[in-house]
């Protein structure tokens, strides 16, 4: 249906949750580029970029499905509206799967030749990222085999905030239930760490915009640890302690692996990681997030460390002494690398995925930064989100490069459920089916399917926890 502005302004779009949608406006980049698949669509043209509307209603932000020009005139784009509530960029709307109605390229009077260029050169790009693997073989997804897939292995979650965890004062939402449907083991249920410091910007990134006052991240850690504990009470969910009870998940129901996104409830101290270990059964640890901690550096903020502080090896040391296994997400390739140096034990990097090329301040990883994971013996969760992936095929498709990148046994899944600023492709447990047939369906068998879905990381926590 064809929507109005006005619709929106006066809040009237609400009723329209989750419906197609049809509506003309202004493309509004965040961030200079000459096409973007995520922008805000405003009613009137604006007048530079990063100078967007402070009624959070007079616009609509926009997912698209594949990149666009901005133009010097309105675009009619269709999509399926999203209403939002308490979101923390502070938008209202969402147009999601957005792309040019019927007839719009058409209206565009023709394309220019460096629109021609461009289109060229992303059909090329679309091939190359569509051209056979070298793994790939004949499709043959049995009925039935994606199940049998999931039962013949014990999935597990690299990374999630399944229940709301990270909301703190939200009430929580089921976990136990989506992933009995879907199948899955285990996950690794994550507090976060240094969420008081952070703040999500217009764009959706995370920054952190304060340092913590002193005893204040100590204080949250340990609070944020109790609503992980109770979630897990109310939901009746098994807490892994060792290898023996995160075999024991594969038939007893839904578990989780008590998880730290960032280290910095230890403030400085490796005596709470102690605490942690046995207060709150914590058996995974994500050493940095997004504020740069005592332990290292982050991949979204300016190296001031040089990577891994001697301070953050010396963790590294205790988990391996402990038996807790070691994720190095969100830190850099400096840390990645003196990291791998220290550890004895395989590293987890448990969500991301592969770019070819260089980016500033990206979250994705480059080959050699997969690699060095690898090396030790670890593996790579990758990461469902809409601006890297715009389906759940081509995240299979994702894993499938990653894999191509490090081998079959380096690779898993870390949805960061209910953690993430922009739309998921895997946001329920219930899907897992469809991306264990979406495996099976490149051509990976069931047994390289299984490790994928969480036969690696079993490994690698046997090999951590014992
Ligand atoms: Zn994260
Ligand atoms: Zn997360």
């Amino acid at each position: 249906m064809s929507l109005d502005w006005n619709d929106l302004a006066a809040g009237r779009a609400d009723a329209l949750d989750g419906s197609l949608v049809e509506i003309a406006g202004w493309i509004a980049p965040f961030a200079p580029a000459e096409r973007h698949d995520y922008f805000l669509l405003v009613p009137e043209p604006f007048c530079c970029i990063g100078c967007l509307p402070a009624d959070a209603g007079a616009c609509l932000e926009v997912f698209a499905c594949t990149p666009l020009a901005t133009r010097s005139r309105p675009v009619r784009l269709v999509g399926r509206l999203r209403r939002l509530i308490d979101d923390p960029a502070g938008w209202r709307y969402q147009l999601r799967d957005a792309r040019l109605a019927a007839g719009e390229a058409e209206r565009d009077g023709g394309l220019s030749r460096r629109d021609l260029m461009m289109t060229a050169s992303l059909v090329a790009l679309a091939a190359a990222t569509t051209a056979p693997l070298p793994w790939r073989r004949a499709a043959a997804a049995e009925p039935d085999a994606a199940r049998q897939v999931i039962a013949d292995t014990i999935a597990i979650d690299m990374h999630s905030h399944a229940g709301r965890i990270i909301r703190r004062g939200d009430r929580f939402a089921p976990v136990a239930e989506p992933m009995r449907r879907g199948g899955m083991a285990a996950i690794c249920l994550a507090m976060v760490a240094d969420s008081p410091t952070l703040h999500v910007m217009a764009d959706r990134r995370i920054v952190a915009t304060r340092n913590p006052q002193p005893g204040e991240l100590v204080a949250w850690g340990r609070g944020a640890f109790g609503r992980l504990l109770a979630l897990a009470e109310s939901e009746r969910l098994g807490i892994v302690t060792d290898a023996a009870s995160l075999q024991a998940a594969r038939g007893k129901g839904p578990a989780i692996i008590v998880a730290a996104e960032g280290a910095d409830f230890l403030d400085g101290s490796l005596e709470r990681l102690d605490e942690a270990l046995h207060s709150y059964r914590l058996r995974h640890l994500q050493l940095t997030h997004y504020r740069v901690n005592e332990l290292g550096d982050i991949q979204t903020a300016p190296a001031v460390h040089n990577g891994l502080t001697d301070f953050g090896a010396e963790v590294v040391r205790a988990c391996n002494r402990l038996g807790i296994v070691v994720d190095v997400a969100h830190g850099t390739y400096e840390l990645v690398k003196r990291a791998a140096a220290v550890t004895t034990k395989p590293l987890i990097l448990s969500h991301t995925s592969l770019i070819a090329e260089p980016r500033a301040l990206t979250r994705l990883i480059l080959p050699d930064h997969a690699r060095a994971i690898a090396a030790t013996g670890g593996v790579i969760g990758i990461w469902p989100l809409s601006t890297a992936f715009h389906n759940q095929r081509a995240y299979v498709e994702g894993i499938a490069r990653m894999v191509d990148t490090v081998g079959v046994d380096h690779v898993g899944i870390g949805t960061d459920m209910l953690g993430l600023t922009v739309p998921s492709v895997f946001d329920d447990y219930a899907d897992l089916p469809d991306v264990a047939g979406g495996l099976l369906a490149l051509g990976f068998n069931r047994d390289e399917a299984g490790k994928i879905l969480g036969g690696n990381y079993a490994r690698v926590f046997a090999a951590s926890v014992g």
